[in-house]
């Protein structure tokens, strides 16, 4: 026998208009690409975003037609996120930092037919316009005022006067909650990047999963900033979520400089913010240069590489703002776990519940997840053995777009490529990469591990750790370290600095110290670059 409840599908049009009915006055503050602040309210931005809809009509976008976006963080990327997916089309967020071919390549393949972009942007827009047939129409998120004189695009639209002309009344239709809202794409550090195509179904329940209260915590009473860039994974789901419980919203922008972004976070109040660790670095330096903290933010997110307890321990001891650790990955939509104590583990030491807040956390309802051998069988959640991390839920992928690789599955599970530890209070711990395991002798070796150690060095400003050849053991463990400005280090004082923290066979076999390190599109250490540059640095050494 069937339930006899209504049949009303999940839509992202649905949140949009949850917020106008119930939140209608709250603010979304913007720092725009001009540089001044933008602000208006959930009303005004649905009022936009069907305009937007309709303008789509208007320029003969295909019915589920896909539709680029090349842009910062800001309300008018915002009206996309809702005024495409609503209409029935699917949002294709672009990553601005991505090579021209890389970028070429992907709108080629996801048949973008509209590609919406900030003037930041008209560069890269110009060297790859010729270069994607499919793209009909060039449209520049500006005022009239600031369209440029002339352009290499020929009939360059501006956003404000396609907006103007169209409906604002338009009807959000009634669509199958399966059907594809958005569209992102991985890194692709290994072959071609693959599409993930997120249906309306997987984006409500993710987003619901999200705002949970030992998930991300979203509610009313927030401000929230993402500093995740929209062009990531729907910037962790935060654009949706917030609509859904009428979180105040605030954009960066643009502008992630440490000094920007705090000043934005205490003239608008932020409560809550989120990005990977290499943003909160250049933000800490700074509020520790000026010499201050934090009036109102009481939660960063951390997530999409490992948090160092350093990183940690500078947010929650010097400025009293909770760090929160989460794991994830664009497969997932991304949310996959949030570290977020038990009660029970509310009374343990300082030390006990830091060693906890550095695992990635638990699987929120609706991820199911394992860690399998080598022969794929399941290994214990006994918080020592490690082994490939697998996930299965609603907002996980089940096929890249067009087929992709074949099916990405393994009995219905999702091969994550991490190798994680599971602790059986259900804690997930990611200590490493699959591809970045270091293998000395046989053993395994966890990279992450290692970084964290260097990385709590009052002297280095960040380090990564790869596995370079080894004449007798494979592989061994090589470290590369920036040091802080000013700062002296050598290289017999890190790898003393390691005495009694680890296994002494796990010690680095040597430190090089670099610039810098270089960094992906998506803010994450390139250790593959850096594989290439030192992987015979140990060759011939101590063998
Ligand atoms: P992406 O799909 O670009 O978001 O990358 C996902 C990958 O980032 C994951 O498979 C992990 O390897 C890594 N990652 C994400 N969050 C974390 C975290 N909190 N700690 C360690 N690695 C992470």
């Amino acid at each position: 026998m069937n339930g006899l409840m209504m049949q009303q599908p999940l839509l992202v049009s649905s949140l949009l208009t949850h917020a106008e009915r119930h939140h209608g006055d709250q603010q979304i503050v913007s720092r725009r690409v001009e540089g001044d602040i933008h602000r208006y309210s959930y009303r005004e931005l649905a009022e936009r975003a069907r305009r937007l809809a309709s303008a789509l009509d208007l320029l003969g976008i295909s019915e589920d037609g896909c539709v680029g976006t090349l842009a910062w963080n800001g309300y008018r990327h915002l009206e996309l996120y809702y005024g495409v997916s609503g209409s029935g089309r699917v949002l294709h967020t672009l990553n601005p930092r991505l090579h021209a071919d890389q970028m070429s390549w992907i709108a080629n393949h996801a048949e973008d037919e509209v590609l919406f972009f900030d003037a930041s942007f008209l560069p890269q827009v110009e060297a790859i316009a010729e270069r994607v047939k499919s793209i009909r129409h060039f449209v520049l998120l500006a005022d009239r005022s600031a369209m440029p004189a002339s352009s290499k695009i020929p009939k360059l639209l501006c956003y404000e006067d396609l907006i103007e002309q169209a409906n604002p009344d338009f009807e959000w239709p009634l669509l199958d909650e399966q059907r594809a809202s958005s569209l992102c794409y991985t890194s692709g550090t290994t072959g071609n990047p693959k599409g993930v195509l997120y249906s309306h179904r997987s984006t409500v329940l993710h987003s619901m999963a999200v705002a949970l209260p030992d998930a991300l915590s979203c509610s009313a009473a927030e401000v929230i900033l993402p500093v995740v860039p929209m062009f990531h994974v729907n910037a962790w789901g935060l654009p949706y979520a917030a609509c859904m419980v009428g979180a105040k919203l605030v954009f960066p922008g643009p502008a992630l400089d440490g000094k920007s972004l705090y000043e934005l976070f205490e003239s608008e109040g932020v409560t809550v913010s989120a990005g990977v660790p290499t943003v909160w670095q250049g933000l800490l330096t700074y509020v520790e240069a000026i010499g201050r903290s934090f009036s109102t933010m009481h939660r960063t997110i951390i997530g999409g590489s490992a948090c160092p307890p350093a990183m940690m321990r500078a947010f929650q001891e010097n400025h009293g703002v909770q760090v929160l650790h989460a794991w994830g990955m664009t497969e997932l939509s991304p949310l996959g776990t949030a570290c977020v104590l038990k009660p029970s583990q509310q009374r343990l030491t300082t030390e006990q519940r830091y060693a906890i807040q550095g695992k990635q956390g638990r699987a929120v309802f609706g991820i199911d997840m394992k860690i399998v051998g080598a022969d794929g069988a399941e290994l214990p959640w006994d918080g020592k053995t490690s082994g490939e991390l697998l996930v299965r839920g609603p907002w996980v992928v089940g096929e890249y777009l067009h087929g992709e690789g074949g099916s990405p599955l393994v009995d219905g599970w999702f091969p994550t490529g991490d190798v994680a530890t599971i602790c059986p209070e259900g804690f997930m711990q990611i200590t490493d990469r699959a591809k970045d395991v270091i293998k000395s002798g046989g053993e395994w070796i966890g990279s992450i591990d290692l970084e964290n150690i260097a990385m709590s060095h009052p002297a280095v400003a960040m380090a990564a750790c790869i596995a370079a050849r080894h004449a007798k053991w494979d592989e061994r463990p090589l470290l590369i370290v920036v040091k802080k400005p000013g700062a002296e280090l050598s290289r017999e004082e890190v790898l003393q600095f390691y005495e009694g923290k680890i296994a002494k066979w796990w010690t680095p076999d040597d430190v090089v110290f670099v610039d810098a390190i270089p960094l992906g599109a998506t803010g994450k250490m390139l250790k593959q670059r850096l594989r290439e540059q030192f992987q015979n640095h140990l060759l011939g050494e101590r063998a």
